[in-house]
């Protein structure tokens, strides 16, 4: 607000003559003009409160040592914040669950074949940062939820082992039957290389981390610089995530301590083979011992070594037990209950347990999250009332498999689907531009707040600064859209965090926010995530804490103290159209390509330019694809954009004048359940915890967003039939959707 006052007159004038008239009662969505004078004092009061100092007190106590689940310093941290909530006036609690999560019992990676190494399997202290020693509380180097076993056999390198890595090993008539893998970190979600792997008959998945992505090519290494020093292991889950993350024991229900669980060698969602993370020190020696083909350009990572494909002559021997344990999670739940309507929730989460001290994942978006916990509670002391009920959670055990939030999210399934209106997650953040991604009948409200909070670096706002950044570096179509359209685009949400069980699983509206873009590092999942690290390398005046704090902070006051529910539906019909365009090209790529290789087949191309001295495999000629059927699809994205339409004029006018409550009270009912709509209960094809037809991690690409999930996998993965049959359920979703938000206009239209 200090901007505008300095802003001369004119030129406050002239820029608010610009922006586009919007057809409702206020400039903000969703207020009538009176109420949003109110909002907007109280959401100034609100922006000046969050302070760097705090948040940096905040992040120095909560990454002071390492805080997994079940760990003593992570319950530690859980009754820490709730004390804190409790502090700043809310009511706050600790919910518990027991997982099964597994630790390591015995870890080993030899190459035992042609020459002897024993892989170190070990992160070293810095000297400099006391953290990295806290040896006895650190989580050993792996990969969570890995399969057991004692396995030996020779090496095939995979590059990022997704499927057309495969492809290109295929071709070169390279098997990883009966092998052991090693694939980079990077182009995957990490659990789709050992997926993969067990698909293709490997015996057993290394995953390293190659100075190319994240080491000395980048930059300097820790302590030097923020990039993977040559000892630095990355952690992480292998659930098989895109069939359902959380308790691989209670799939679909929450792990409370009575729940009834299967037995674990009946659980489908750890994997089958054993896997390990190593460094790129521990590599080295493996991958310098492969022989085999030389590896096409993309494959090349930048360790000092002629990277070959194998298999062989390196044999390796790779064994992985665990601990079997269940773990108790501890959710830290905090309310501050609504005035008017206490069973409409706006809940917010981030998760604070860490891989070991975790400064940046996920403390740096956790104390962001408190610090808007205690400028709320100043707010209230200050006699503002949130309308609806604000529900702030902090998860534990994300880490492992978004445990805490998928339990707590199916152990309320019922009340959640009832009362929430919007679930707004952080994970982390760093310096640069904001990012957001979720449901987008969220698109306008991002864009609305985005616009009120100044930027830190920059002279704008932060929502200047994101539209600059898309110009300059976006390709020509990103460029035109941020300096023509209204509103930047958010992005579709995959899985990676706790956002995925309360969009995916419930169909919640949905938010995921965060700085970034400014500053690279090598520390992710290492025991160099530390305070130390983050305070020299990463948002170290805790001014993008600050701004994270006031942009999540205003999406929940709007939310929660709206007339009428700010979503909008124009950019969710504009998305969906434009998905239905995508479905369309897809379709015309995987057909042209099938009708290519048929004919260079007939003309004897592949057998013409075969090297005698470099073999390939020879494709085999494939059916044609046929034509399908979008018209249901065309047809539904026509009546969305039509209702998008309708219910915009009937909530403008609705705003615009005397808005009626009970009538407004109904119409929200209707918007809450919008996206659940576009779910459906029986979930896509082989992963029926997954409900979303519109949004959904890739079965092949992990964190990855597939839109259309069901439709899009079955034409690439050229199965006809059911690209067809989903395609269809997909229309049927976005017909619902459109029906609800009819009935919301029609409410609107009759209520005044
Ligand atoms: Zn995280």
């Amino acid at each position: 607000m200090l901007n505008a006052l300095r802003t001369s007159a004119a030129s406050f004038i002239a820029l608010a003559a610009l922006q586009t008239p919007l057809a409702q009662g206020s400039d903000l969505r969703g207020f009538t003009a009176a109420s949003a004078t109110t909002q907007k004092e109280w959401e100034t009061k609100f922006r000046a409160i969050p302070d760097p100092v705090r948040l940096r007190a905040a992040m120095e106590r909560l990454s002071a040592r390492p805080h997994h689940v079940g760990s003593a310093y992570g319950k530690s941290n859980a009754e820490w914040l709730r004390d804190q909530f409790a502090s700043y006036g809310w009511e706050a609690k600790i919910e518990e669950y027991r997982v099964l999560f597994p630790t390591p019992k015995e870890r080993r990676v030899e190459l035992v074949e042609p020459t002897r190494f024993v892989a170190k399997l070990e992160e070293p202290v810095i000297p400099t940062d006391a953290s990295t020693s806290q040896r006895a509380e650190q989580l050993p180097t792996y990969n969570s939820y890995s399969g057991e076993g004692d396995v030996t056999a020779p090496l095939v390198y995979v590059n990022y082992g997704v499927p057309a890595d495969y492809e290109e090993l295929d071709r070169r008539g390279i098997s990883v039957r009966g092998a052991i893998v090693i694939a980079r970190y990077g182009g995957s979600w990490r659990g789709i290389k050992p997926k993969l792997a067990a698909e293709k008959g490997a015996v057993g998945c290394i995953i390293y981390s190659d100075p190319r992505d994240d080491g000395y090519a980048q930059g300097d290494v820790y302590p030097a610089g923020p990039w993977r020093p040559k000892d630095g292991v990355q952690r992480g889950s292998v659930l098989d995530l895109p069939v359902a993350p959380g308790d691989p024991l209670t799939v679909g229900t929450g792990a409370t301590v009575d729940a009834p669980r299967i037995d674990r060698a009946a659980a489908t969602t750890i994997m089958k083979i054993p896997v390990l993370p190593i460094s790129y020190g521990d590599a080295q020696p493996l991958l310098a011992a492969l022989g085999g083909p030389v590896v096409p350009d993309a494959w090349r990572g930048a360790l000092p070594i002629t990277y070959k494909m194998g298999p062989g002559p390196a044999k390796v021997r790779l064994k992985a037990e665990f601990n079997w344990t269940l773990a108790p999670v501890y959710n830290v739940v905090a309310t501050l209950r609504g005035s008017e309507l206490p069973d409409e929730w706006v809940v917010r989460g981030n998760h604070h347990d860490g891989w070991v001290n975790g400064a940046e994942d996920p403390i740096a978006g956790m104390i962001a999250e408190l610090e808007e916990a205690r400028a709320l509670g100043e707010l209230v002391k200050q006699g503002w009332r949130p309308r609806r009920t604000i529900v702030y959670t902090a998860w534990d055990a994300e880490e492992p498999a978004l445990l805490g939030s998928t339990e707590w999210a199916e152990h309320h399934a019922a009340e959640l689907k009832q009362k929430a209106v919007l679930y707004l997650n952080t994970d982390g953040n760093g310096r640069g531009f904001l990012y957001a991604g979720g449901s987008h009948s969220l698109e306008r409200l991002v864009n609305q707040v985005a616009r009120s909070v100044d930027d830190p670096e920059s002279r704008g706002t932060v929502w200047r600064r994101a539209q600059a950044a898309r110009i300059r570096y976006g390709g020509p179509a990103q460029r035109r859209e941020a300096r023509e359209r209204q509103d930047l685009r958010i992005d579709a949400l995959g899985s990676g965090s706790d956002f995925t069980p309360f969009l995916q699983h419930l169909g919640v509206a949905t938010l995921n926010l965060g700085f970034g873009g400014e500053d690279g590092g090598g520390i992710y999942h290492s025991i160099y995530d530390t305070f130390s690290w983050f305070t020299r390398f990463s948002d170290t005046s805790f001014v993008y804490g600050k701004a994270l704090a006031q942009v999540a902070g205003t999406i929940v006051m709007r939310v929660a103290n709206a007339d009428i529910l700010p979503h909008e539906f124009g950019a969710l019909a504009e998305t969906a159209r434009g998905y239905v365009g995508e479905l369309k090209a897809l379709r015309e790529e995987v057909a042209g390509r099938i009708a290519e290789t048929n004919r260079q087949i007939d003309d004897g191309v592949f057998a013409a330019t075969q090297d005698p001295k470099r073999p390939e495999r020879l494709p085999a000629k494939e059916s044609l694809a046929p034509h399908l059927n979008f018209a249901p699809l065309d047809n539904a994205a026509e009546s969305l954009a039509r209702a998008a339409a309708r219910f915009e004029r009937a909530q403008g006018s609705a705003l615009g004048a005397t808005l009626d409550k009970a009538s407004a009270t109904a119409v929200n009912a209707m918007l809450k359940d919008v996206e659940r709509t576009m779910t459906s209960d029986q979930g896509l094809p082989r992963r029926p915890w997954y409900r979303h037809l519109l949004y959904a991690p890739g079965y092949y690409t992990g964190y990855g967003v597939k839109t259309m999930p069901a439709a899009r996998e079955a034409i690439e993965q050229k199965q006809w039939a059911e690209a067809e049959r989903e395609m269809g359920r997909v229309a049927a979703a976005l017909d619902a959707a459109a029906v609800q938000i009819n009935k919301a206009a029609e409410k609107l239209e009759n209520g005044r």
